[in-house]
């Protein structure tokens, strides 16, 4: 395998695709052992409004392997799937998020999370029932979690999908439509999916500011999903200017480096105090000199 650092210094793993190799079945048995020892962390990134309201944070998966440094989610998330490990790892996230929320709670920290679920899961038989009763466990409310799925859910069994996400907004769980304008995007899709969140690719919004045809498909973007009622996110907003042009094309929320990237939970609760009087602000306004 290669090695490479990433942005924090910290060594990443990189494997090829290929889905036998020993590489692959070394890290297969790493996870599945990390994950009975809870060695596999979530960070979480927020999601903000223009006015600086933060409307939920997203979990996302973290593990640091003992010997290789920090694997990547789509790295790892990929075995998992075609290994049949992804239940129990969707199982954990569920459970390592709801206890989270609800220890926000305890401390009147009252934020939604979202949690990334695989088409794997949506198929899984039972998954809308297994949802409810770990929230119910963890005396989390339903309009407290979010699950982002991807349109892929619906390339397999799609009456199947789409029975799972009516029971799992029946319960109260609200759905977000993620990295949308990548594969597979159609409107029959959007129509058949019961989401109440789209959040465009961080591919169409990193060039938004420079590439006028990204920026016209972020116009489209906005104007079909609001006219459908949805919410929209812009996922990867790294600067300055592309915040400024997804609030005058009308966004309604953002999630990027510029804001925050995903923190470990207790520098989450750092960062949701220091933004729970006044909301997230681009430029601090600085103190009048006394
Ligand atoms: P995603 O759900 O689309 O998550 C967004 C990814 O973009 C995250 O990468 C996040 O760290 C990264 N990101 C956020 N802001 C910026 C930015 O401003 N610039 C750039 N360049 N990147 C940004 P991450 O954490 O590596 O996750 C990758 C993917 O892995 C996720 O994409 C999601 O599909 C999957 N994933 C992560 N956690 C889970 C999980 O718990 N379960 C499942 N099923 N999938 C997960
Ligand atoms: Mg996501
Ligand atoms: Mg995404
Ligand atoms: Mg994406």
């Amino acid at each position: 395998y290669q090695a490479k650092r990433d942005r924090t210094g910290v060594e990443v793993y990189e494997s090829k695709r290929d889905s036998n190799t020993p590489d692959r079945l070394g890290l297969l048995g790493d996870l599945r052992r990390a994950l009975d020892a809870r060695e596999v962390a979530l960070h979480y990134q927020p999601k903000v409004r223009f006015d600086g309201q933060v409307a939920g944070l997203e979990a996302l998966v973290r593990w640091v392997h003992p010997e290789r440094g920090s694997v990547p989610p789509d790295e790892f998330i990929a075995i998992a799937e075609s290994s049949g490990l992804m239940p129990h790892l969707t199982e954990y996230v569920l459970d390592t998020a709801l206890a989270q929320v609800a220890a926000w709670r305890a401390q009147g920290l009252f934020v939604p999370v979202a949690v990334n679920v695989s088409p794997r899961d949506v198929h899984t038989p039972g998954f809308a029932g297994s949802v409810a009763a770990r929230l119910a466990r963890h005396g989390v409310p339903a309009g407290s979690l979010q699950l982002e799925i991807t349109e892929h859910v619906l390339l397999e069994d799609p009456q199947r999908a789409a029975d799972t996400l009516a029971g799992l907004t029946g319960h109260g769980v609200k759905m977000s439509l993620d990295d949308f304008g990548t594969g597979y995007s159609s409107l029959v899709h959007l129509r058949r999916l019961p989401v109440s969140e789209l959040k465009i690719d961080r591919s169409f919004v990193a060039r938004l500011a420079i590439d006028a045809e990204d920026a016209e498909i972020v116009r489209c973007t906005l104007d079909l999903a609001h006219s459908l009622g949805l919410l929209v996110v812009a996922e990867g907003v790294e600067d300055d200017e592309t915040w400024e042009r997804l609030r005058d094309l009308g966004c309604d929320a953002v999630q990027g480096w510029l804001v925050a990237a995903a923190m470990p939970a207790d520098e989450t609760t750092d960062w949701l105090r220091a933004r729970g009087a006044h909301g997230w602000q681009r430029h601090p306004v600085a103190r009048e000199p006394e």
